[in-house]
């Protein structure tokens, strides 16, 4: 037993905890949960969970299905939104094979051997994510299944006698409660959207936080009384729910993305870098952008991307620099604007670093900086220009993934296919489908 599995059951002990969630994450991102006993934690420790892999998606096969979850005490945490009647706590776990060696079919693992690759090249990674979500009422969910916003404010909007303040306050203070620092909240575009920044953390610990944030955003608003949702694009009308993702990083103490006098403070490094991303963006987008909705936010306007590009305080570009004040080079950055607010956070920072190091590694050559907005470029322009659209559709996004040995390289070859299968499967029932758009526009005409 170390010492900070000794501090988990004393907490528990101290704390009168009642039930110990533990976590963890299938292959598309949804969290996963089983509660503990007190009692049994400390034997959770010893030996790990055994639960049945087969019946999470993406884990094993139905003949090889038994499984160990293994708490990580480092991520003990009381859940405040349950703890007034009865303590409860979470743990985020490992996944392991019965013998006790790493499940190479766990998300975390997937991001883990990613970090110890970046660890190997000297690089530690920081990333920070501008999470958005849209607020909506859930009386008319559940009513007719249509989304209808808590309210009609646009960016930055102080709405006098909104839902919106009070659910920012209340879900900030909840999440600074789970350990998680929070930078911004702000009114976004859409009416009823929102957006919360989390302060920078290592990539595994923003990946972890990510996955707190969702239950925290939907359980306030539950206990508000509205509904929140992460699905990329709830409105044809307005602008889709993003989740820019900055990245840096560090050689020991400084941050090796900055360097003083060159173009934008950039390193040659982060040149790379931002080449890496770039080139190998269509080959991971089913990762980042994993439903078929996703690409209705991509193409559909409202800010977001849709092709290759950087560029230095440009919101159309995919990779953007945000300006920072030069005295403060710790702050040098990159944004990638590509990623959703549904996608599953450890394997999307796992592709975007894995890309970002090859390009490293190879050093490839940065295309020019996009100094124009990339969607007013007439689609001629934008092929002069090399910037290549993302993929079209789930079904690009998928044959793209397909062909790249980069992707199932850093995914391992069971989260590689299972995840294809799991998204081939949705594109297939997705095509089958006849739409009220199909019924709309042909039945009473054809
Ligand atoms: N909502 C936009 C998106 O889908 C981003 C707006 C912004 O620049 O924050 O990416
Ligand atoms: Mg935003
Ligand atoms: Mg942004």
């Amino acid at each position: 037993m170390d010492r900070q599995q000794e501090f988990v059951l004393r907490t528990i002990e101290e704390r009168d905890v009642r039930f110990v969630r533990l976590w963890f994450t299938d292959v598309v991102g949804s969290l996963k949960s089983v509660a503990l006993a007190p009692a049994e934690v400390e034997g959770a420790f010893e030996e790990g969970l055994g639960f049945d892999g087969s019946s999470i998606e993406g884990l094993s096969r139905i003949f090889e299905s038994d499984m160990l979850a293994q708490p990580d005490p480092s991520t003990f945490q009381i859940l405040p939104w349950r703890s007034e009647i009865e303590p409860t706590s979470r743990m985020f776990c490992d996944i392991q094979n019965p013998d006790g060696t790493p499940s190479s079919a766990d998300p975390r693992y997937v991001l883990k051997r990613q970090l110890k690759i970046a660890g190997d090249m000297g690089f530690t990674c920081y990333t920070h994510p501008e999470i958005e979500f849209y607020l909506l009422r859930s009386d008319e969910i559940g009513q007719n299944g249509m989304p209808v916003p808590v309210d009609y404010g646009g960016y930055f909007d102080h709405v006098p006698g909104g839902v919106a303040q009070d659910f920012r306050r209340t879900a900030v203070n909840m999440l600074e409660a789970v350990g998680i620092s929070v930078e911004f909240s702000h009114h976004e575009g859409g009416p009823g959207q929102n957006e919360i920044d989390l302060r920078y953390a290592d990539a595994l610990q923003t990946a972890d936080n990510i996955m707190t944030f969702r239950t925290v955003i939907k359980e306030v608003a539950l206990m508000q009384g509205s509904y929140a949702t992460f699905m990329p694009k709830p409105f044809k009308e307005h602008p889709g729910s993003g989740m820019h993702t900055h990245f840096s990083l560090f050689e020991g103490d400084s941050n090796a993305f900055f360097e003083a006098g060159r173009e934008f403070q950039l390193s040659k490094t982060a040149r790379h870098f931002i080449a890496g991303i770039l080139k190998h963006a269509p080959e991971f987008t089913a990762i980042t952008n994993q439903f078929v909705n996703s690409y209705k936010r991509l193409w559909g306007g409202g800010e977001a991307p849709s092709h290759l590009s950087w560029g230095h305080n440009n919101r159309s570009a995919l990779v953007r620099i945000p300006l920072y004040k030069p005295h403060k080079g710790q702050s040098a950055r990159i944004e990638y604007r590509g990623i959703d607010s549904a996608a599953n956070p450890y394997l999307a920072f796992a592709c975007l670093l894995g890309a970002g190091l090859k390009g490293i590694e190879e050093e490839y050559e940065l295309m020019p900086i996009a100094e124009d907005d990339i969607w007013s470029l007439s689609t001629a322009e934008r092929r002069a220009s090399g910037h290549k659209p993302l993929p079209g559709s789930l079904h690009d996004a998928i044959r793209a993934m397909e062909d790249s040995e980069l992707v199932a390289d850093i995914l391992g070859e069971q989260v590689f296919q299972s995840f294809l299968r799991n998204k081939q499967d949705e594109w297939d029932e997705y095509r089958h489908d006849v739409s009220p758009f199909e019924l709309n526009r042909y039945l009473g005409i054809l």
